[in-house]
């Protein structure tokens, strides 16, 4: 088994710049054939609705059925599921629920209002969306952690319905996946995939509602697919491949940081797995252990490609350079496998989520740790954030005159509004202005 060559870079060499831009640069070229065929797809759906979705179903999934409402799988089934499948499978995806819960429900935004000394009344209020759409992926792999991570914020937002659609290839729904629609709460299922269930979810068919959002990832045809709808419907965000950043001080095991980077590459080769060290000699030492626990690896082939694609190990002067060279690449996974990662937190701005010190490994954010896996990718920390409780929350201002209030500020709008030509503005503003 050929060995992965990963790239060595060194912050203080003049061309790391060029250097650092073409590692981070990846192929997100559009595919104008699949745009044509998402385009295709979803405007049948639109015009067509329910028949659409079976014909499509039927012709990507090898489902054929007579009606939608043969492919909802109700609360009994998805009950059903969670007592069918394996007791640890169970117990671990109950715990994980619960400590994912526990950490959103922190994240609840709450109406606010204030009042003026005229007794002019201002304010917030916070609503959660109607409907929710959860696309979970389920054409090669099945992501039963994707529908806690997905439908649990949403529910602790009191979205009143969540509706989850995912494949069902030859009509085989994944338990483990339904078992988790139960414990989340999920309020119906829909095993359709694709850009058809996206279509379905954004405008409504006779059997499926049109939901306000839809989150979850998925392939090419159901990323294009949300993009296609947003505007009509809100979605969470287009995801780029995973990434995960180490800022190691050279005192971490060196098998244990080169696992943390094979949990990255494993998802897929155009994942992107970097460490930064200061230390020279333990940069080889992960390197080494890398080609060591290759060979162990049942993903092997995907890790390899991977790593020697779209991996680096950088060398900087000291931890402060690392943050800095961090923050340029604003990842989506931090691992601050120091001694005092508290201390580098104050120089971290940019990053989805930040594991800290040697015991955290990325993996537990992924699964159980609580905090959301759903994550900016491809540099997009440096202007948003993980999926949360405020995704599925909206806000409306509140502005409430009163009779002083609407005398004092009526004179401000009238000006403003004859500024800028606007009659009818000006003179609503000036009728309740007192004589
Ligand atoms: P999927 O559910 O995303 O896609 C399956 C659907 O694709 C099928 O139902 C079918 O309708 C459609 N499709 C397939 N071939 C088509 C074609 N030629 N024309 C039109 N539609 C077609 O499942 P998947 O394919 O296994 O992909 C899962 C994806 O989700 C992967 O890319 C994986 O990396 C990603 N994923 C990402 C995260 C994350 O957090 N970023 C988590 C889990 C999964």
């Amino acid at each position: 088994m050929t060995d992965a060559t990963i790239k060595r870079l060194s912050a203080s060499e003049s061309d790391f710049n060029s250097s650092l831009a073409r590692l981070l640069a990846w192929d997100d070229s559009v595919d104008h054939q699949v745009n044509e065929s998402v385009r295709h797809i979803l405007h049948e759906v639109k015009t067509r609705g329910d028949q659409a979705v079976l014909e499509f179903t039927e012709k990507f999934d090898r489902l054929k059925v007579g009606s939608v409402s043969n492919l909802e799988m109700d609360q009994s089934r998805l009950q059903q599921a969670l007592e069918t499948i394996p007791r640890d499978q169970r117990v671990a995806l109950e715990k994980a629920a619960e400590r994912i819960r526990d950490y959103h429900e922190r994240q609840s935004q709450k109406s606010w209002q204030y009042e003026d000394e005229d007794g002019t009344v201002l304010g917030q209020k916070v609503t959660p969306l109607d409907r929710a759409g959860l696309y979970v992926p389920g054409g090669k792999a099945a992501y039963p952690s994707s529908v806690l991570m997905n439908a649990i914020p949403a529910k602790v937002a009191g979205v009143s319905e969540v509706i989850m659609v995912v494949p069902a290839p030859e009509g085989v729904v994944n338990d483990l996946v339904l078992a988790s629609a139960a414990i989340a709460g999920v309020d119906r299922v829909f095993t359709v995939g694709g850009a058809q269930a996206v279509g379905a979810l954004a405008y409504g068919t006779e059997t499926i509602p049109a939901v306000d959002k839809i989150v979850g990832p998925g392939n090419i045809f159901v990323a294009t697919a949300k993009r296609e709808v947003f505007g009509v419907v809100g979605i969470d965000m287009i995801a780029g491949p995973s990434e995960i950043l180490v800022i190691c001080d050279g005192k971490t095991n060196p098998d244990w940081i080169a696992m943390d980077l094979f949990s990255q590459a494993e998802h897929d080769e155009q994942a992107q797995s970097i460490l930064v060290s200061p230390d020279a000699e333990f940069l080889d030492a992960v390197e080494a252990s890398i080609n060591k626990l290759l060979p162990t690896m049942e993903r092997a082939d995907i890790i390899r490609t991977s790593m020697t694609d779209r991996a680096a190990l950088i060398q900087v002067a000291d931890l402060k350079e690392a943050a800095v060279v961090s923050n340029r690449i604003a990842p989506e996974h931090l691992e601050l496998s120091v001694e005092d990662p508290e201390a580098m937190l104050e120089h971290i701005r940019h990053a989805g989520a930040i594991f800290m010190g040697r015991y955290t490994a990325e993996a537990l954010g992924d699964y159980c740790a609580g905090p959301n896996h759903v994550l900016p990718t491809s540099g997009t920390a440096r202007f948003s954030s993980p999926l949360g409780v405020y995704d599925f929350q909206k806000r409306s201002s509140i502005i409430g005159f009163s009779a002083e209030g609407a005398d004092r500020m009526g004179r401000v709008a009238s000006v403003l509004a004859r500024g800028e030509g606007l009659t009818a503005h000006a003179r609503s503003a000036e009728y309740r202005i007192k004589e």
